[in-house]
């Protein structure tokens, strides 16, 4: 069934519903309205064919009204011929009816002529009728032959219908036939009877007499079976039949019933009862048809009536079905549509997420069946959407928790890094305090170990601030200009002394080809190498670790680096390389491990360099040695950045210093900080002392902690900035133990000058107070600028800030292990000036430079320096008259750094 469909069935599926309505109406509509046509034009047809009779029946009426004066005239005529002298006066009046009946066929002759073809022949006819002279015999048998031509041309004769037919007979036929006979048989009686008789005449009325019966006996006939057909017509025809037929008879009579019929009728002669007689019958022929005649009309005018009805009713019925059918297409297509409309609208509102009540359609047909799917459909997705909005809901809530709970986290790490930091600053600074004071052996290696866990301590939690910001989506980078040696070398610098204290080498080595300045952020850079070369050291007993830049190429005006940390190091199980980025995750987790730390370092690391669209990796075996690198893509610097030489470092003039600090310890740290390097110092204890210090004192800087009591720091720098005068303008540095990037700016915003991160680096607070206070470029003793010759052998401030942030044992530890230190770069540069190789010599003169300067030794920098720039500069003289003097320049830098040391302790 669906094979014998399926043409059909792909057909439909391809139209719309108004072409597949068209199509099959069209299918239908074409035959039927075909059949339709042939039926109007059929009934059409039978219209105008009965209106051709009806034209005829009007013309042969018209005709009758000739033909019996005519034939009147005929009879008289024998009349006149026998001298009847009433008969004279007889025929001038047939003369006058013929003429009147010759007026009607002409008006009939008028309206009907042409449509019934006689125009021609009742013209001819016409211009003989009206001679008065004329003999009427011959007129007679054209009036009838004229009545026969227009029974055929009206169609009349070929009426097919029963009833209409046997009329049609009696009055185109047999009733002028009749009355012809009678004329004929009229004449032959009447002829003058004085002669002997004439045997044609006899032939004639015999003739004549024979036909009449005959024709009378047809009349009889067809009346009864047109009284059957239609028994109306017996009330309006059966007494003029009777009529003419009595008539006939008594007419015929008067020749003798008795006499057979082929007997020869006798003669009347021309008398007036005779023509009476004639009269008489001919006039009942007449009047039979003259009621035939209209009863023949009335039927076909009926006819003509009934087929305009039935025509009017058919197309009206064409119209009807036309238009009930279109409209049951109509409303169809509108229910479809309706209930398509309806479903859509009903998607959409779901694909909007309403799913408010089911659809709801009046059908009961297949479409019903569909909306029923539909509606089932739509509930499970309602169930659904219901469940994954509570689930949403659900995960909404829990999102914001975990939100809430980051951001709890986040806080928490701050004011817990707060409340930490503050007390570590109290352990730190102390510590250097008293490190800085005479001690025994035991006593300063006991404090240098409080100072070293501090410091450890420290760094801990530093990552773990570090790494909890990460996590909360904190991690800003910044961009600006650097120099990328610079970068290096100070990471090189501030790792050095670790790599020393283990015997290890720290190299860094960066390709001829990889662009210095550059533009990104260098505190983040330098945090991720920190830690790489840091894990490095950590992760070495033998050997060294090495900083390798190399460049990749560019794009988009980005240059690609990659840096290299590589290390001979333990190394690492390929099995546990694959969770080393993971945070909180550490290689070897039990519990007799060697080495400390929080796992978290490299975690750091990746953000960091993920966040900087970069990508980091490892590649390492156990034994073997680790190296990890990392891939980044930096812009180049936007201005020229000269490369800094060692670290100008920034000893300061005496200043008169406010320090504004609730917390006791931190009070102490920072008045044995500064007093130690002869600064005036006045501490209070919250915001509002602070600013009425500031109100009645002269001070060079203003230190302010943040978080004070009863007023904090911010709105003590602005109470302090409303001053009036020369008060109003005076330095603030924050001190805060949260310096996170809202932190700062909001210092700022409240017209601090800068900030310094709790616990407090004596170096940076050197030079932050230096630059503050104006005094380290004028007053301040500073390292001289890089390339001009100068007698310091130590920079002493320098190497005393170190003593502070390092203490002296970690100091004296650094100087003695740096002769050792710098072997090898030193043995590279002598091979040098004997190889030639001055290539070679560059990053040893350049390393040796950087543990010179690190360690505030002025003059072997320099030196080192010089002989990187005539390295560099493939300068083998200039090359060959430094190098002698590196020995007795260290050398001596180590001396007065014992010197320095011992006066320390
Ligand atoms: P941690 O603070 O423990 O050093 P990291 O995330 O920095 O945390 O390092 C995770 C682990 O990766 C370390 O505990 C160590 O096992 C391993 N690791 C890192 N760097 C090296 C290296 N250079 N050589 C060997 N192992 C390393």
């Amino acid at each position: 069934m669906n094979r014998f469909l399926a043409i059909g069935i792909r057909l439909m599926n391809r139209l719309r519903y108004p072409q597949k309505f068209a199509l099959i109406t069209c299918l239908f509509a074409v035959p039927l309205a075909l059949l339709f046509y042939l039926w109007l034009v059929q009934i059409a047809a039978r219209i105008d064919f009965t209106r051709q009779e009806l034209a005829g029946l009007q013309y042969i009426g018209a005709l009758r009204q000739l033909l019996e004066p005519l034939q009147r005239t005929q009879a008289l005529g024998v009349l006149a011929a026998a001298d009847r002298p009433a008969s004279s006066a007889a025929l001038a009046q047939e003369r006058e009816r013929i003429a009147t009946g010759a007026e009607a066929v002409d008006r009939a002759d008028r309206q009907l002529g042409g449509q019934l073809r006689t125009d021609a022949s009742w013209s001819s006819l016409r211009a003989r009728v009206a001679d008065n002279g004329a003999p009427p015999e011959p007129f007679v048998g054209e009036t009838l032959r004229l009545i026969a031509q227009v029974g055929d041309s009206s169609n009349l004769i070929l009426d097919p219908e029963l009833d209409s037919y046997y009329l049609m007979d009696a009055v185109v036929l047999r009733l002028p036939a009749l009355s012809e006979q009678l004329r004929a048989f009229g004449v032959a009686t009447l002829a003058p009877a004085s002669g002997p008789r004439d045997p044609v005449l006899d032939g004639q009325a015999i003739a004549a007499r024979t036909r009449a019966a005959a024709e009378r006996a047809a009349l009889q006939r067809g009346h009864a079976v047109a009284f059957r057909a239609n028994p109306a017509l017996r009330a309006t025809l059966e007494a003029p039949l009777a009529a003419s037929a009595a008539a006939v008879d008594s007419f015929m009579r008067l020749t003798g019933d008795a006499v057979a019929p082929d007997a020869p009728p006798p003669h009347f002669g021309p008398t007036s009862d005779a023509f009476q007689h004639y009269a008489a019958a001919a006039g009942a022929v007449f009047g039979h048809f003259d009621a035939a005649a209209p009863a023949l009309d009335d039927l076909l005018a009926a006819r003509v009536r009934r087929l305009t009805h039935y025509r009017a009713l058919l197309i009206g019925l064409v119209i009807c079905t036309l238009a009930v059918v279109a409209y049951l297409w109509v409303s169809f297509y509108a229910a479809v549509r309706q209930a398509v409309q309806a479903l859509d609208d009903v998607s959409h509102r779901m694909r909007a997420g309403d799913f408010t009540g089911p659809l709801a359609l009046e059908s009961r047909d297949e479409l019903s069946q569909v909306v029923e799917s539909f509606n089932r459909v739509a509930a499970q997705l309602r169930l659904e959407w219901a469940r994954a909005q509570d689930e949403s809901a659900r995960a909404r809530a829990a999102e914001a928790a975990a939100e809430a709970a980051t951001r709890a986290k986040s806080e928490f790490l701050a004011v817990m890094s707060h409340e930490i930091r503050t007390p570590m600053s109290g352990i730190l600074g102390m510590t250097h305090l008293l490190l800085s004071t005479r001690l025994d052996k035991e006593q300063r290696r006991q404090a240098e170990i409080v100072r070293d866990s501090g410091e450890s301590l420290l760094a801990v939690l530093n990552d773990i601030l570090d790494f909890s910001k990460m996590e909360a989506g904190r991690l800003e980078l910044m961009a600006a200009d650097f120099d990328l040696s610079t970068l290096v070398d100070n990471v090189a610098s501030l790792l050095g002394p670790r790599a020393h204290e283990k015997d290890l080498y720290l190299e860094t080595a960066l390709a001829d080809d990889v662009p210095r300045a550059l533009s990104g952020d260098d505190g983040r850079l330098r945090q991720v190498l920190l830690n790489l070369v840091g894990n490095a050291i950590k992760f070495t007993d033998r050997g060294g670790v090495c900083v390798e830049v190399s460049r990749l190429g560019s794009e988009n005006g980005r240059t690609g680096l990659r840096f290299a940390v590589v290390d001979t190091g333990i190394g690492i199980a390929p099995e546990a390389q694959e969770r080393l980025f993971q945070e909180f995750t550490q290689v070897d987790l039990s519990a007799t491990r060697r080495f400390s730390g929080t796992g978290l370092g490299l975690a750091i690391v990746k953000r960091i360099v993920t966040a900087m669209g970069g990508r980091v990796g490892v590649a390492s075996a156990p034994g073997q040695g680790s190296t990890f690198w990392f891939e980044v893509a930096l812009r180049p610097a936007m201005r020229a950045i000269t490369p800094r030489s060692p670290r100008p470092l920034v000893a300061v003039r005496p200043l008169r210093i406010l320090v504004a600090e609730d917390n006791v310890v931190n009070q102490q740290v920072a008045r044995g900080l500064l007093k130690m390097h002869g600064h005036q110092v006045e501490i209070v204890s919250d915001g509002r002392a602070a600013v009425e210090a500031v109100r009645t004192g002269t001070w060079d800087v203003v230190l302010m902690d943040a978080h004070m009591p009863i007023m904090d720091g911010c709105t003590a720098t602005g109470e302090i900035r409303r001053l009036p005068g020369e008060r109003g303008h005076v330095p603030i540095i924050a001190m805060s133990a949260s310096v996170t990037r809202e932190d700062t700016a909001a210092f700022l915003a409240a017209g601090m000058n800068g900030y310094l991160p709790k616990p407090i680096d004596p170096p940076a607070l050197a030079e932050a107070l230096a630059k503050l206070s104006g005094a380290g470029t004028s007053d301040a003793a500073s390292l001289a600028p890089a390339g001009e010759p100068t007698d310091e052998v130590v920079d002493e401030a320098h190497v005393h800030l170190l003593f502070d942030a390092l203490g002296a044992a970690k100091i004296s530890q650094l100087v003695e292990g740096i002769e050792a230190e710098t072997a090898p770069h030193r043995a590279r540069l002598a091979a040098a000036c004997t190889s030639g190789d001055l290539a070679a010599a560059l990053a040893a003169a350049h390393a040796v430079k950087g543990v010179a300067a690190s360690l505030g030794m002025t003059a072997l920098a320099e030196l080192s320096d010089g002989i990187e720039s005539a390295a560099a500069r493939g300068d083998a003289q200039r090359y060959a008259t430094l190098l002698p003097a590196l020995e007795p320049a260290l050398a001596e830098a180590v001396a007065r750094l014992r010197t320095l040391c011992a006066g320390m302790r």
